[in-house]
C-alpha cells in the first residue's frame, strides 16, 4: 500500500545574529541564537505509482521546480539510499515567503526526516545533520528544532532547553517587502567586534531566565544595519512593537520580518494594537522545544 505521511515545518527566529567576517570560501563566520517558533509550514508526503518527485503549493512565490528545497532534500535523501524517486510532496504554506523565517530551510528539513520514517530507514543523526548541512546553513537546526548556539556559517549547533514557561512572539511582516539574504551578507560591513562579544556571551542566559529588560540591552542582528536603511518600513514596525516596552523586538534574519519577545499574551496584544494602519501581516505565536 502506498504510503503517506504529514509533517510540521516550524519557523524559526534569530533573537541575535552576529557577523563576523567573511571567510575565504565565500560564507560569513557566524553566531546566532536560533529558536523555532509554533507557526508552522504543513508538509505531506505521499509515495505516488509514476517516477519523479512532483511538488504542489498554492503560493505562488514558492517554486515547484528543482530550486524547492523540499526537491534538493528529497533528491539528497533518495540518492542516498539508492531509492527509484515515486514521490508527491504538498507544501501547506503559512510561513511567510523570503521573509528571514528559514521557510525553505524547515521544509526541507521536514522532508529529510520524514523520507527517513516514511522509507523505515534508521538514518544516523551526523548522517541526516550532513545532508542537511550539503542543502543549506539553516537546515541542520530546524532538523532539530528547538534552542540553539549556531557557529560557523551555522551548521555547528550547541542545544539548549527553551525558556520555561513559553515566551510569546508576535511576528509582523510588511506586505510587499522582500530582501534577499545574499543582499544583505553582500551589503553588509562588520566592525565594532568587542562590544558585540560581550553582549553576545549574555544573551543566551538572558534569553533563557526571560529576561525582557536585559534583552534589551543585550540583543543585536547585524543585518539589521544593511535592511533597515534600506526598508524604513522595517525600521518603523520594529519601533511600534517596542514602543508599550513591554517587550523586545528585533529584525529575524536578513528580514524582513520582525518579531517582538513578549512574557505574557496580554502583553503582546498591547503591541500589536500599535501596529493599526501599518501594510503588516501580524502572527502571534510562542517559542517551541524540539522537533518531533
Ligand atoms: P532564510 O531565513 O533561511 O534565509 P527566508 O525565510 O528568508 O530564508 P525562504 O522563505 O526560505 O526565505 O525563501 C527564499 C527563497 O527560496 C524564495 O524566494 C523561494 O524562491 C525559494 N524557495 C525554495 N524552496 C522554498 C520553499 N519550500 N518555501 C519557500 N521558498 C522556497
Amino acid at each position: 500500500m502506498k504510503k503517506t505521511l504529514i509533517l510540521q515545518a516550524p519557523a524559526k527566529i534569530n533573537i541575535a545574529l552576529w557577523v563576523k567576517h567573511k571567510r575565504p570560501d565565500g560564507y560569513h563566520e557566524l553566531a546566532s541564537i536560533m529558536q523555532t517558533i509554533s507557526l508552522a509550514d504543513t508538509i505531506t508526503l505521499k509515495e505516488i505509482g509514476e517516477p519523479g518527485i512532483r511538488i504542489f503549493c498554492d503560493n505562488p512565490d514558492v517554486p515547484l521546480d528543482g530550486t524547492n528545497l523540499v526537491h534538493r532534500a528529497a533528491t539528497v535523501f533518495l540518492d542516498r539510499f539508492s531509492i527509484e524517486p515515486r514521490l508527491a510532496i504538498n507544501i501547506d504554506k503559512k510561513i511567510p515567503v523570503a521573509a528571514g523565517l528559514a521557510g525553505g530551510s524547515t521544509d526541507a528539513a521536514a522532508v529529510l526526516t520524514g523520507l527517513a520514517r516514511l522509507y523505515d530507514k534508521a538514518v544516523t543523526v551526523p548522517d541526516i545533520m550532513n545532508m542537511a548541512t550539503s542543502i543549506g546553513s539553516d537546515v541542520p537546526f530546524v532538523v532539530h528544532g528547538g534552542l540553539a548556539l549556531a557557529e560557523g556559517r551555522g551548521e555547528i549547533l550547541s542545544f539548549y532547553e527553551p525558556p520555561k514557561p513559553p515566551l510569546v512572539v508576535v511576528i509582523a511582516v510588511p506586505t510587499g517587502v522582500s530582501v534577499s539574504t545574499r543582499w544583505a551578507y553582500e551589503n553588509y560591513h562588520s566592525g565594532n567586534n568587542q562590544a558585540k562579544e560581550k553582549a553576545f556571551g549574555e544573551v543566551l542566559q538572558a534569553y533563557r531566565r526571560r529576561d525582557i529588560e536585559a534583552l534589551k540591552a543585550l540583543v543585536f542582528n547585524d543585518l539589521e544595519s544593511v535592511t533597515l536603511h534600506r526598508h524604513p518600513e522595517v525600521l518603523k514596525i520594529k519601533e511600534l512593537l517596542n514602543s508599550t516596552g513591554e517587550g523586545v523586538a528585533m529584525m529575524s534574519g536578513s528580514g524582513p520580518s520582525v518579531f517582538a519577545l513578549f512574557t505574557d499574551r496580554r502583553r503582546a496584544m498591547n503591541a500589536v494594537k500599535n501596529l493599526d494602519g501599518m501594510a503588516v501581516n501580524v502572527f502571534i505565536e510562542h517559542i517551541t522545544r524540539k522537533n518531533t
